[in-house]
């Protein structure tokens, strides 16, 4: 026996040498931690997983249906059988689910589409079934509305720049747009504010059906009558219960009417499958769209208006529903106000096998793990939270609503959130707050790729090396010793504990190599995930492995993993894109203007075709990004002096470690960005016009890039007393960190 305990730590000496020790801990205490983390990898078992992702999506399971809260309790009744402390939260939220979906051609000739999805033999999990919940866009508004079609693209600011410059305008019109390039609700907001008086959403087999490769059941892609469900609500306005704005959608919580509810369409929104696109494109006509627009269906694409003219009618059931968020707590050792949050929604659109139910197995596998290792005597320094949120796919509804009902607590006591939502296979993402990428480089260099022996670090550089979009990405894959994390805007359940609350936060997926169709249609099915998406289960079991070390780690490491030279590195690279953003739309402007000025650019125009040369736009002023940069100054100096204080040295405090997780806080103002109050936090934001695109240093870079020149210093004023608030915290620590 003693000879054994020898062996593991010989083992780990070796180990370790490898890796150095992990960022916390000291020597004796990565080893310990290393060994746990094999016991971690040895319990992780795929075919259980397959297991437990055959039973959640047997069924439709959207929040508000039987097989949501059967999901639940599935759910909590394995977390609870593991030894964690697990209840199910509930909160009431609205919910539109829908009653009347009509799309009807009238001119030049009718046709009614269809707007269902064909079951297949080959796949069983798509046969019919009364609990199915059919194609609509969740928190469109009630509408029936008739006119003519014009197509505007992918419904994108840049397109309706083009449309204005053949001279059309989509007010009193239906707008048809592409999925793709914006989060679906930008599309909505878009037509609406500029007129139109409704928006079909359609997927052209360009970007996801047969053009991208085979189809569904051939291969992974969209099926011709396959439709794409999913929220339209203004989630950059706000996220979560749309009654309910920074509060908890508790019973007896103050509700605002649904007709005050900002964040719900102005106008109605149907998504439609190609097939049902089909006629009703044909039937457009007016000038040819531009060459960049075209999709791959066996048609003439024209911008319209008209002739077709479109009936869209959609009525919804506004009812109040339950959403089930199991939350299980496993109380920590030595910490136990200190709280690492470990998330992934279990709500889906119908079977939802790859979203979400292939992240909520590899969460499960890494939670059963992690009791197991409580029970056999390493229970956690830090309390863990798991938590499996309903109501995601209608707008993070579940993991907003427990954020906001519990904000206090968590602001005092979160030190991180760690989230997952679908996965697949392929290469390891991971997007998040800076201050934690050293800490997960450092994991992914102690992980495997399961199908090669090479690090999953080492294979995500690869691909950057041989894949990137430019020379620079490649450079930096060479050169620079972190792969960087990528700034996470929205799109799952992090958003309200990033950038409601301040908390540091993580998103971890596998993918690159599983790609498809099947996304929020009735083919997202066990059978499409297991044939296509990850055989086997071999990236969704790695998955636990990585967030499983992440949970681990910052539950167990003395001092905690903060580091901000990695943080200062990613912020001095925002604010020179910013100075290159206006140096580029300042030339770029005066370039134009003088051309359309002396009338070059309307001579270089096809005389026989409707574009125009564009508008004038005012030109960019000179903005005075100094106050930014001494700001940053400050940061890296900081920066770089912790890092040097901290290095050999493991001193650690209570204290410390509270200044080191609060330190995100800081990255939060109670006021909000301009606009959007909700959204608190002045370095990542998801973007007002992209949706889940992520806008940096968001304050600034929006007032650039929506041209409100006045507001630019401004905003360059207030993102640099926040850099400034974190230096000074950063000096603090350092203080503090010396002096122990
Ligand atoms: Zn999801």
């Amino acid at each position: 026996m003693r000879f054994l305990i020898l062996l593991v730590c010989l083992l780990s000496v070796v180990a370790s040498a490898d890796h150095g020790d992990i960022v916390g801990f000291d020597a004796a205490g990565s080893a310990t931690q290393r060994d746990i983390e094999a016991m971690l990898d040895a319990s992780i078992d795929p075919r259980e997983m397959d297991g437990w992702l055959r039973t959640m999506s047997a069924k439709p399971h959207h929040v508000g249906s039987p097989g949501s809260r059967e999901n639940a309790e599935y759910i909590a009744g394995l977390l609870d059988s593991w030894g964690f402390d697990t209840e199910i939260v509930e909160y009431e939220v609205l919910l539109p689910t829908p009653r009347v979906r009509e799309v009807e051609l009238v001119a030049p000739q009718r046709y009614s589409a269809g707007l269902r999805e064909d079951s297949l033999d080959q796949d069983p999990s798509t046969s019919v079934r009364d609990d199915l919940l059919p194609p609509y866009n969740a928190f469109s508004i009630d509408g029936n509305v008739e006119g003519e079609l014009v197509f505007v693209n992918y419904g994108i600011p840049e397109d309706y720049e083009i449309l204005e410059r053949h001279g059309i305008d989509v007010s009193g019109k239906i707008a048809i747009a592409r999925y793709g390039k914006s989060w679906r609700g930008i599309k909505p907001k878009l037509a609406g504010e500029k007129g139109a008086i409704g928006t079909i959403i359609y997927s052209d087999p360009a970007d996801d059906g047969y053009g991208a490769g085979d189809v569904y059941p051939d291969g992974p892609f969209k099926h011709e009558s396959g439709v794409q469900r999913g929220s339209v609500m203004d989630m950059p306005t706000y996220p979560g219960d749309v009654l309910t704005p920074a509060r908890g959608a508790t019973k007896n919580a103050k509700r605002l009417r649904r007709e005050n509810a900002p964040t719900i369409t102005r106008i109605p929104v149907l998504p439609i499958s190609w097939r049902d696109a089909l006629p009703l494109l044909s039937a457009m006509g007016g000038e040819v769209v531009p060459e960049e627009w075209r999709g791959d269906l066996p048609i003439t694409y024209h911008l319209g208006p008209g002739p077709a003219r479109v009936r869209l009618r959609a009525e919804f059931d506004w009812n109040m529903v339950t959403a089930y968020n199991v939350i299980a707590r496993l109380e920590g050792a030595e910490y136990p106000d200190e709280w690492v949050i470990r998330g992934n929604h279990h709500d889906g659109w119908n079977h939802g096998a790859a979203d979400p139910i292939s992240g909520q197995v590899a969460m499960l596998a890494e939670a059963k793990a992690v009791a197991m290792l409580a029970r056999e005597g390493h229970a956690p320094g830090r309390t863990i939270i798991y938590a499996a949120w309903d109501a995601e796919e209608p707008g993070l509804i579940g993991s907003t609503e427990w954020a906001e009902h519990h904000a206090d607590e968590l602001r005092k006591k979160a030190v991180a959130y760690l989230n997952t939502d679908g996965t697949s296979r392929g290469f390891v993402n991971i997007g998040g707050s800076h201050t934690l990428e050293r800490f997960l480089n450092q994991i992914i260099e102690e992980v495997d790729d399961p199908r090669s022996e090479i690090s999953l670090k080492e294979r995500a550089r690869a691909r950057q090396l041989v894949f990137a979009d430019d020379d620079k990405e490649k450079a930096e894959a060479r050169e620079r010793s972190d792969l960087r994390i990528y700034p996470m805007g929205s799109g799952s359940d992090y958003t309200p504990f990033l950038q409601h609350l301040g908390i540091a936060s993580v998103n971890f997926s596998f993918g690159g190599e599983g790609d498809g169709g099947s996304y929020h249609t009735l083919y997202d099915t066990y059978e499409h995930f297991t044939r296509w998406r990850d055989p086997d289960l071999l990236y969704t079991a790695t998955l636990p492995k990585v967030a499983g070390r992440a949970t681990l780690r910052l539950a167990n490491a003395p001092r905690l993993p903060f580091d901000f030279t990695a943080f200062a590195d990613n912020v001095a690279m925002y604010i020179s894109e910013l100075e290159e953003l206006a140096k580029k739309m300042r030339e770029e402007t005066e370039h134009d203007n003088a051309l359309i000025a002396d009338g070059t650019f309307a001579a270089a125009l096809n005389p026989y075709r409707s574009l125009g040369p564009p508008p004038m736009k005012d030109p960019v002023p000179h903005f005075n990004f100094a106050p930014l940069k001494n700001s940053l100054d400050r940061l890296q100096t900081s920066a770089a002096e912790l890092a040097k204080a901290a290095s050999g040295n493991d001193a650690t405090s209570r204290e410390i470690n509270r200044l080191l997780y609060t330190s995100e806080r800081l990255m939060t103002r109670d006021e909000g960005l301009t606009g959007r109050p909700w959204y608190k936090h002045h370095i990542y934001a998801p973007g007002f016009y992209t949706g889940y695109g992520v806008k940096t240093i968001p304050g600034v870079r929006e007032a650039i890039e929506q041209r409100d020149y006045e507001t630019v210093e401004q905003q360059i004023a207030v993102a640099a007393s926040v850099l400034d608030g974190i230096s000074q915290r950063i000096e603090r620590i350092t203080l503090a960190v010396a002096n122990r």
